[in-house]
């Protein structure tokens, strides 16, 4: 169990799933993977906030290539923990994305909506190629089909913060992954 701050409850309790230690080797590891598959051509990371800063910020430093990153935002989550279905863009990129190398880089792959809508919409605007980088996958959860080119951990299907992921906002800077216990994982 982690102390979260004085107003912590028993509802809060967070199991630990994945240290920092264990992500940040398996990053530098996707780095290496993805520096090889890329090299000597430069690549535009695309972050999905606010979620996946972490991971892009860690990811971008683990390669040996020419890479530059922008960010969009999406939504498809109220304020539980299910997905509502209908996935929305919140935040456009500010670069254009024609004839670049662009790796979508999500924290989380869940029902595989919102990686599926954006990747549609990206394609759209011609990319020179568009790959995806996820830290974590939850296969069992896959509402539409859809496969991440780079994945950090498979995981069960059980809410997750931490390295980026939230609760209401909560927990994004804890350095590990954690898995979110009592009756609040179920709201
Ligand atoms: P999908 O569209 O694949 O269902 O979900 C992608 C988004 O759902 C992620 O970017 C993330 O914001 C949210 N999400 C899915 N599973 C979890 C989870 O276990 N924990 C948190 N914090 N967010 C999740």
């Amino acid at each position: 169990m982690v102390s979260t701050g004085p107003e912590e409850t028993a509802a809060s309790e967070l199991e630990p799933l994945l240290t920092a230690q264990q992500i940040a080797v398996r990053v530098a590891e996707m780095g290496v993977r993805i520096s090889a598959d890329y090299e000597p051509e430069p690549v535009l990371l695309v972050g999905v906030l606010k979620g996946a800063a972490i991971f892009l910020a860690d990811l971008a430093r683990s390669l040996h290539l020419e890479a530059s990153y922008d960010f969009l935002a999406a939504s498809s989550y109220g304020q539980g923990t299910r997905s509502s279905g209908v996935v929305r863009l919140i935040k456009d990129l500010s670069e254009d994305i024609s004839s670049r190398h662009v790796i979508v880089v999500e924290d989380i792959l869940d029902t595989g909506l919102t990686l599926n809508y954006l990747c549609r919409l990206l394609r759209e605007r011609h990319p020179k190629s568009l790959r995806t980088a996820v830290l974590l996958d939850k296969p069992s959860r896959r509402q539409v089909p859809f496969k991440a080119d780079y994945v950090g951990f498979t995981i069960p299907d059980e809410f997750v913060v931490g390295y980026g992921l939230d609760f209401q906002e909560r927990y994004r800077n804890l350095p590990g992954v954690y898995r979110l216990g009592g009756s609040i994982a179920k709201v």
